[in-house]
């Protein structure tokens, strides 16, 4: 970090600052300029609050050298992260496909639909048991029955399962779940990204609709500084000016994202586009631009669907999707 005192600062002031700064256990070296007096901090700066010091009279600019991430940044962590679950392996050049109905709605559906995608390619189970609405007049999943129904299919197909968690209070209901989604409105939950950090269970977590790569990442930070490093970033579409589609996927989240951190990055285009015919071609952009994976919503009734039809795949749809998708894999 590099601080850039005024050149009129009042000496005491100037000293009260050093040794504020010295007691945050960081080195700082002194470079005196004609005008300006330039700090350089070496050590650990991830947890100075950059603002406070900008707000200082006598500061006139304050500026990170490095990110404020450290666990999740490929500095420190060079390899890519590879996470395992049971034996499906997401990142380091292994790729999977997620997928399943935006919300669980029966045992024959998710049953159905689990057997469908199985099939046609996808090593993981997708399925909202909570679902996080934006009206509370709209179905609201079917809560610990869905877990249930869930755990029904894993047993019926071996797939193993990925649903979104909402509350901290309802934790020990995922135990057996095997990977717990944080979706885009918990994305900055920190106390439950912070509990979240005391289990060993893979997270996927979604990029909140209105944040920045680097809050992302922050937000992953919370979970493996509590030790949990199986972590999975998801770019599910954010929120632009354009209404033609529901969300704006951000293709160059994924090289940014990858090239700052070890951590596997998957994308969902089912939440991006927002539309079943736009899935395909927003798939494969994703692949070709690096992606680890990808989390599609697929639905043996879309019309029917009780949440998300509109961009569910039907499972012959979703078969075509796979086969492009896999075309792509051996292109790059
Ligand atoms: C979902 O995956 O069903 C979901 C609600 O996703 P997001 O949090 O990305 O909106
Ligand atoms: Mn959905």
């Amino acid at each position: 970090m590099i601080l850039t005192v005024k050149k009129d600062a009042n000496p005491t002031q100037l000293d009260g600052l050093m040794e504020w700064l010295k007691a945050q256990n960081v080195e700082v070296h002194i470079s005196e300029g004609t005008y300006n007096c330039v700090l350089g901090l070496v050590g650990d700066t991830s947890h100075i609050d950059m603002d406070l010091i900008s707000g200082l009279n006598i500061v006139e600019n304050v500026q990170r050298v490095s990110e404020p991430f450290k666990n999740v940044n490929r500095k420190f962590h060079p390899a890519d992260t590879i996470i395992d679950v049971c034996g499906h392996k997401i990142g380091g050049g292994n790729f999977q496909i997620i997928a399943g109905p935006c919300s669980v709605e029966s045992e024959e559906q998710i049953c159905t639909i689990a057997k469908d995608v199985k099939k046609n390619g996808a090593n993981l189970l997708r399925g909202g048991a909570f679902k996080p609405r934006t009206s509370p007049y709209a179905f609201q999943g079917m809560r610990n029955e869905g877990l249930k129904l869930l755990l029904e299919a894993k047993k019926e197909t071996g797939m193993p399962i990925v649903t979104e968690i909402m509350d901290l209070s309802h934790i020990d209901l995922f135990a057996d779940v095997d990977i717990i989604q944080v979706g885009a409105r918990n994305m900055q939950n920190f106390e439950l990204l912070k509990e979240l950090g005391h289990s060993k269970k893979p997270i996927l977590l979604k990029r909140g609709l209105a944040n920045t790569l680097q809050e992302l990442l922050m937000s992953a930070e919370y979970i493996i500084a509590g030790g949990n490093e199986n972590i999975i970033l998801c770019e599910r579409g954010i929120r632009t000016f354009e209404t033609a589609t529901r969300n704006t996927l951000d293709i160059s989240a994924i090289p940014v994202l990858k090239e700052k951190s070890h951590l596997p990055v998957i994308v969902d285009p089912s939440h991006s586009g927002g539309i079943a015919r736009l899935v395909r071609p927003l798939a494969l952009a994703a692949t070709a631009a690096g992606a680890d994976g990808l989390i599609i919503e697929v639905h043996n009734d879309p019309a029917h669907a009780l949440c998300d039809g509109p961009q569910s795949l039907t499972p012959d749809e979703f078969a075509e999707v796979v086969k492009s998708v896999n075309a792509v894999r051996e292109v790059i």
